[in-house]
């Protein structure tokens, strides 16, 4: 097939031109990495346990936040810092308290709740006056948050919910891009590099296979993703730790009529086929495409890196059984979010293409 030699040859060049420019990104992926096990020291001198000076001016308004409400999260940031959290705690806590309290020292709440995180004197977490104070508070939750096993390969959502036992978990990951946006600019922490962390990983390889088509490359500058190919009811798995967002049929006959993805489709139909997207931490998302049947996972389920999500399939806009695989991030869905897969999971220690 000359589609496929095409493809193979393509994949060559873009071999060689990515072990051109893996250094350079190799070694930004390092800073980022050493940030997130490494606090800023900013606030090492102040006494333990004593919340952040404020400058002379206070803390600036940060979109739908106020200066009080950021100068409460800069509380929660400093006592992260004090305790050795790594910034990725610092994320997790700002936006918790974002959806608990939205980040105001309140006295009452919910049934017993009190304080920036809503905690519950009847649930062990305090007496009513040790939790109104923000250093007190801040502290239990991140006491709760180091217990977690592995809490820093956790999507945010499954991270604070071990935590808090909150009804509506789902509900802090709305939350993160502002957590993100506020969390830097109290720390100090670029935002970038508080994202990356979120992405830690572990990662792993979403299907074994030879990628057959690149991402973005001269022949398809509008693919968004890698074809992994791989026989058909392979299974694929999630990548990294998450929370499925996103389970769908997506194929589009030439007509515009809906052509269905319990078969295969083909180049004239359009559409992803059944796929799965799932939201990690740091504003990451990963897409799997031409799932042969529906989709093993369901919308807001947790799943585990290596967790089974689907069947290797040809449905949608696809010539063949392949895994059509996508990263993106920003928290951003459409292509503009994009970023080569490949490149990607080198950088997480999960490179593509091998057993
Ligand atoms: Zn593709």
């Amino acid at each position: 097939m000359s589609g496929k030699m095409l493809a193979g040859i393509t994949g060559v060049l873009l071999a060689i031109v990515m072990c051109c420019i893996g250094g350079a990104i190799l070694g930004a992926g390092g800073v980022a990495i050493a940030a997130c096990a490494n606090p800023a020291p900013s606030l090492t001198d102040a006494a333990s346990g004593s919340p952040p000076p404020a400058s002379a001016s206070g803390w600036p308004a940060i979109g739908q936040w106020s200066s009080s409400q950021v100068a409460n999260a800069a509380i929660i940031v400093a006592v992260g810092q004090q305790l050795h959290v790594p910034p990725r705690g610092w994320v997790i806590a700002v936006a918790v308290a974002m959806q608990e309290s939205a980040l105001t020292n309140t006295p009452g709440g919910d049934q017993d709740s009190v304080g920036l995180f809503q905690q519950r004197p009847s649930q062990g977490w305090g007496t009513p006056a040790q939790l109104i104070d923000p250093v007190y508070a801040s502290t239990q939750f991140y006491t709760a948050l180091l217990r977690v096993p592995r809490w820093q390969d956790l999507a945010l959502t499954v991270a604070g919910q071990a935590v808090q036992h909150s009804a509506y978990p789902d509900a802090y990951a709305k939350h993160e891009p502002d957590a993100l946006a506020v969390v830097s600019t109290v720390s100090g922490v670029a935002q970038a590099a508080l994202a990356a962390c979120g992405a830690a990983g572990p990662w792993t390889q979403p299907v074994h296979g030879p990628i057959v088509s690149g991402f973005r490359t001269p022949q398809r500058p509008t693919h968004q993703g890698d074809d992994i190919a791989a026989p058909p009811g392979t299974t694929i798995v999630a990548a990294s730790a998450g929370t499925v967002s996103v389970v769908a049929c997506q194929a589009i006959a030439p007509d515009g009529s809906d052509y269905g993805c319990d078969r295969d489709g083909s180049p004239t139909i359009k559409g992803c086929g059944w796929y799965v997207e799932i939201q990690h931490g740091g504003g990451i998302m990963t897409r799997y495409c031409h799932m042969k049947t529906r989709p093993m996972v369901a919308v807001g389920q947790p799943v585990a890196p290596g967790e089974p999500i689907g069947l290797v399939g040809s449905s949608g806009n696809s010539s063949g059984p392949h895994l059509h695989f996508e990263v993106h991030i920003n928290n951003d869905r459409s292509s503009n979010g994009a970023v080569d897969p490949k490149r990607f999971m080198r950088e997480h220690g999960a490179p593509l293409g091998s057993k």
